[in-house]
């Protein structure tokens, strides 16, 4: 049985969602790296800092404490801030502070500290390739980008968000674009990652499949 899993791969190919029920199913630890990097952009944000100054933002995080409860919820110096960094502006937030490669370096010290001693399932942009190049199952889970914004629109209308589909759209093909074309640890296939594309496919489908990589 594997005792590192990650999963990578594009805005709303479902990471988080499959990461969280392997977890649940498998008895893993899951690490929501996005979480982190949200919750840095929500910070910043409250403290007025300009997220297009490096020197701004690395002076911001001195101060700040994230925890990922085995619930799911996140902690923001101690705050609850769950919902506060789900937002499509909170997306936008956390890739802009993590093009940098300080905050990166921050969030793989706090990403690899809570992964001592225990299995984990870590899903993200560089989970494979950057923070656990080591790990023993990597997944590359990918769809159609018109696919994974009907998801992300779906997810984000239940919420009650106004928002419309072509926004949407746009936002989740501009993201992509960021996260693979930063210089510093860029979304991509990890070495040795099982490519899983979930275009059209239902999400007990795509357990079924990872459930049979860890089991073999
Ligand atoms: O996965 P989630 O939508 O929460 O991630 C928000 C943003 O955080 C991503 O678009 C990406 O810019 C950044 N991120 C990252 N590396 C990770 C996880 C998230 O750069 N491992």
């Amino acid at each position: 049985e594997p005792k590192i899993i990650t999963i990578d791969g594009p805005a709303g190919a479902g990471k988080s969602t499959v990461a969280k029920e392997i977890a649940k199913r498998f008895g893993y630890v899951h690490l929501d790296s996005g979480a982190l990097y949200r919750a840095i952009g929500y910070f910043c944000k409250l403290k007025g800092v300009n997220l297009t100054k490096k020197e701004e933002v690395l002076g911001a995080i001195k101060n700040i404490n994230v925890e990922l409860l085995p619930n799911g919820r996140v902690l923001l110096n101690g705050k609850d801030v769950t919902k506060e960094i789900r937002t499509p502006e909170g997306g936008v937030l956390a890739s802009q502070v993590a093009q940098f490669p300080e905050v990166r370096e921050f969030v793989v010290k706090l990403l690899r500290e809570m992964a001592v001693g225990k299995k984990i399932v870590i899903d993200g942009r560089d989970a494979g390739t950057y923070i656990f190049p080591e790990a023993d199952l990597k997944i590359y889970l990918t769809a159609f980008p018109e696919e994974r914004a009907r998801r992300r629109y779906k997810e984000l209308k239940e919420k009650g968000f106004n928002v419309t589909f072509e926004e949407v759209l746009k936002e989740v093909i501009e993201r992509d674009k960021k996260d693979e074309s930063r210089e510093f640890a860029p979304l991509k296939v990890p070495e040795g990652a099982v490519i899983v594309d979930t275009t059209g496919k239902s999400l007990e489908e795509v357990l079924k499949t990872i459930s049979n990589l860890i089991n073999n």
